[in-house]
């Protein structure tokens, strides 16, 4: 049996272990996906320890994502977001991956977005901005970056090709000509509030929220009633776990199944 799992602390009411199980029993593989709660002085332990006892793969979350930057052979688009969130034992050498960019690009593709060309802005540029920024920007987007703190937007965008860095406050006017929006902040989470007025939002956007608890956050709704698209937080969820498991298992990820597991679990 090949042993997957979740490598972060807090990882109780994560929805990873259902949606990797459904597609190993989808692909009818021997496999089934653990979670691991160390404590963050023994992260290279778990390591060295999930490589000796042959686990085939682990996810990684917070607060571990950069921690075991250094404690893999990282590759390039890990290193440029700096983080890891999937770490593959299949080689000589356990190898970390960054799958929430691609992630974001499959959630968007699937809701018909063409992004190379695009004009993206992302708000947020904590872990899942500086995904979802490189992301963009590698696949042809002109990103503009707008955080709360802005100075770290501006450090973002220097290192994203192409990006911009902005306040909150340029929100209105950089979502003007905009075709995408994406919500890579935590409001909407705790309570029903968005980053992006309403009255900044318009009908020819498509807006993706990184936030999946709840699933229809108050960013979504407000999208909804002025006619744009809208991207629930669990599309880049689904797809950031689809291409873990085409990464681990060099098979195409039963894409459905996993979103069925998911889904009802939401
Ligand atoms: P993070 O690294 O802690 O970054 C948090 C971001 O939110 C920062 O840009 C921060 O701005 C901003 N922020 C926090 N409170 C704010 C407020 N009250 N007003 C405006 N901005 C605020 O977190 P993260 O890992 O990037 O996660 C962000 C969200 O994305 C979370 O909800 C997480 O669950 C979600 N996420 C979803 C997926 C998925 O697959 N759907 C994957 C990864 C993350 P400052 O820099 O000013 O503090």
């Amino acid at each position: 049996m090949d042993v997957y799992g979740l490598l972060g602390n807090p990882v109780g009411h994560s929805l990873s272990p259902p949606m990797h199980e459904a597609a190993y029993d989808e692909l009818g593989l021997d496999a089934r996906y653990v979670t691991f709660e160390p404590d963050r002085d023994a992260i290279d332990a778990a390591i060295d320890g999930a490589e000796a006892l042959g686990v085939a793969g682990l996810n990684v979350t917070i607060p571990f994502k950069r921690d075991v930057l250094d404690r893999v052979a990282a590759d390039d688009l890990a290193r440029r977001i700096g983080a890891v969130n999937t770490i593959d034992f299949g080689g000589e050498t356990p190898t970390g991956h960054n799958t929430d960019a691609a992630g974001a690009l499959r959630a968007l593709r699937d809701h018909d977005v063409a992004i190379d060309g695009a004009d993206a802005v992302v708000v947020g540029a904590g872990g899942a901005g500086r995904a979802i920024s490189f992301g963009l920007a590698d696949a042809g987007a002109t990103v503009a970056i707008a955080n709360r703190t802005e100075s770290t937007a501006h450090d973002l965008a220097a290192e994203v090709p192409g990006a911009t860095g902005h306040g909150l406050d340029s929100l209105a006017t950089l979502l003007a000509d905009a075709d995408v929006a994406i919500n890579a902040t935590s409001v909407g989470m705790e309570e029903d509030a968005t980053p992006i007025p309403a009255e900044a939002l318009h009908g020819d956007l498509v807006v993706m929220d990184a936030v999946y608890r709840p699933l229809e956050t108050r960013l979504l709704r407000d999208a909804a009633a002025v006619g744009a698209t809208s991207v629930d937080g669990a599309w880049m969820l689904l797809y950031q776990g689809v291409e873990a498991v085409e990464l681990w298992t060099g098979l195409d990820a039963p894409v459905d199944a996993m979103n069925a597991a998911l889904r009802s679990r939401l």
